[in-house]
């Protein structure tokens, strides 16, 4: 059941005042709004994870196995031993504190447990006690502590609190991911059965269905369909979107929400004008009916299970290349993670645009391309046809989705994009955009009712951004291009700037898009009348 929103000027007086006590001291409190529930046996029991039951995060007995303990240990062993990355990040931090403001759930909520490097210490101080000898010698003059049922629960509360933004990683002298130990610290949780229902259950739904959201193929087949329809009213155009079609050069995989929620939808409809505008070869497939991949927020081996998916269909249907569309996480899966994961994927070919010929080396690995670079790229060759003044009843601002932004370096492509397609843009400030982004606050399997309080706390600073661009010029439309911004910001903008919508890059791109032979338009891809002299391009 939803939660109330709490009131927002009670949300803006974060209290920064250090505890008295010390952090170690300090019990966890399982405050409703400030903590994720857990995930449902039937979930944990359809993905073969460990300890499936029925428990709660506030329950007093967590139903853990009697060997716990030995299970978590053997677990960080094992990661410390196939993950350098890990054991560097637990060893190298000098704790200067350069990391320590650049959280936005530590700037919404002033809890010294939400910096990164306290969120990373939780586990570190187990690592002391249990895997060096200064640890196990001095205990915790040498900063180690006991592996405890009230550690676990610290874990789960501040490793749940934590949207793997990466943002700290950015100012660390020394290029500590917290994201990655975050990571860890889930998946060793997930080992005793301590998982969130938000994360799990959507991706047992893809082995289920394909996709997050649990859509049965024919509930896919029917929305594209009812997509084409409202494309032909709008444009006069009747496209083919073809679906599971063998010997097509491209697989086209989106997220789910793209063709189940809103705004997302209005994305779908842009890719899918665009694509039919340059002529494309493509299908989507059925059964990677999703470019999303919860397993990132769980374990290492369940993103690798549901990455293998999209390949899988790559190769069934016998494409040449992979597109992918506005999605965040998919996007850091597939370039951090894919080229050691499944990877080299041979049996595809180097992508190259089959309209201006563009070969995109940068994806000679994965074999696969953001939607952003294919229409930058169709832009820049002049080969769509575009009405900027379709869109002049948005003044937009572009919001840097944390995984295409900081996971792959995806800056200037949706820029040139906007550029390209409408004529009022600003940007927000400058320690707030490109590597520097703020998250929204509810990635990584934290946008759930139940966690509102926590959601509103740490996407303040995203909002408070915005809010400077509406006051200083008016802004009202906040584009992005991540499926769970697309979720996540609308409440997030209702809840601190009250009259700012948001957008997928590629809605922008529909509504600006001349279609060849279409009919005299007057609304915008959400029905709204359109904002300049569109209606003239007949
Ligand atoms: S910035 Fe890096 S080295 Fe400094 S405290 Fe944070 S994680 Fe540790
Ligand atoms: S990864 Fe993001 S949410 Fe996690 S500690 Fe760093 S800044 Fe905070």
């Amino acid at each position: 059941m939803a939660l109330e929103k709490p009131d927002p000027a009670h949300l803006a007086a974060v209290d920064f005042t250090v505890p008295r006590r010390a952090w170690r001291d300090l019990p966890v409190e399982f405050r409703k709004g400030t903590y994720n529930y857990a995930t449902p046996r039937r979930h944990v029991e359809a993905l073969g994870l460990p300890n499936p039951r029925e428990w709660q995060p506030h329950d007093a007995d967590w139903k853990l196995p009697p060997d716990w303990k030995r299970i978590i240990l053997d677990g960080m062993q094992d990661r410390l031993d196939r993950y350098r990355s890990f054991r560097l990040f637990m060893d190298i931090c000098v704790r200067c504190g350069a990391c320590a403001d650049k959280c936005h759930f530590y700037l919404g909520s002033g809890d010294p447990r939400n910096t990164p490097v306290l969120r990373a210490e939780l586990l570190r101080s187990v690592y002391r006690r249990y895997f060096t000898a200064a640890g196990r010698m001095f205990g915790p003059l040498a900063g180690a502590r006991d592996l405890t049922e009230d550690v676990l629960k610290e874990w789960f509360y501040y490793f749940y609190q934590c949207t793997e933004c990466r943002r700290c990683s950015v100012f660390c002298p020394y290029g500590i991911d917290t994201a990655e130990i975050t990571m860890i610290g889930r998946e060793l949780l997930s080992l005793v059965g301590c998982t969130i229902q938000w994360v799990v259950e959507p991706a047992a739904n893809c082995y289920r269905t394909g996709n997050h959201l649990g859509i049965q193929p024919h509930g896919f087949k029917d929305s594209l369909a009812f997509a084409a329809g409202e494309l032909e009213e709008l444009t006069g155009i009747r496209i083919d979107i073809p679906i599971d079609r063998k010997g097509a050069e491209v697989l086209l995989v989106v997220p789910s929400a793209d063709y189940f929620g809103t705004p997302h939808y209005y994305t779908l409809l842009g890719y899918l004008m665009v694509l039919h505008e340059a002529g494309v070869d493509y299908t989507f497939s059925a059964f990677a009916s999703e470019g999303g991949n919860f397993g990132l927020f769980a374990s290492h081996e369940l993103m690798k299970r549901l990455n293998a998916k999209i390949y899988a269909e790559a190769r069934r249907l016998g494409v040449k290349w992979i597109l992918g569309g506005e999605c965040g996480h998919m996007w850091r899966v597939v370039h951090q993670y894919m080229g050691t994961m499944n990877a080299p994927a041979d049996f595809l070919e180097v992508p190259v645009s089959p309209v201006t010929g563009t070969r995109f080396d940068h994806a000679a690995s994965t074999k696969m391309v953001h939607v952003c670079e294919f229409t930058a790229d169709l832009i820049a060759h002049g080969r769509l046809r575009l009405d900027r003044s379709r869109n002049d009843h948005w003044n937009v601002t572009f919001h840097d989705s944390c995984n295409p932004a900081r996971g792959m370096g995806l800056y200037e492509e949706p820029r040139a994009i906007l550029r390209g397609v409408l004529n009022h843009f600003h940007e927000m400030a400058e320690d707030t955009i490109r590597e520097r982004t703020l998250c929204c606050g509810s990635g990584a399997g934290l946008g759930t009712d139940e966690n509102v309080e926590m959601r509103m706390r740490g996407g303040r600073p995203r909002a408070m951004a915005v809010n400077d661009v509406r006051t200083r010029h008016g802004v009202n439309c906040l584009a992005c291009i991540c499926a769970i911004d697309k979720a996540t910001l609308p409440p997030l903008l209702e809840y601190w700037v009250p009259g700012v919508e948001v957008a997928g890059v590629h809605e922008l791109v529909g509504n600006a898009l001349v279609m060849a032979g279409e009919r005299p338009r007057t609304t915008d891809l959400r029905g709204e009348p359109l904002g300049g002299t569109g209606a003239a391009h007949a």
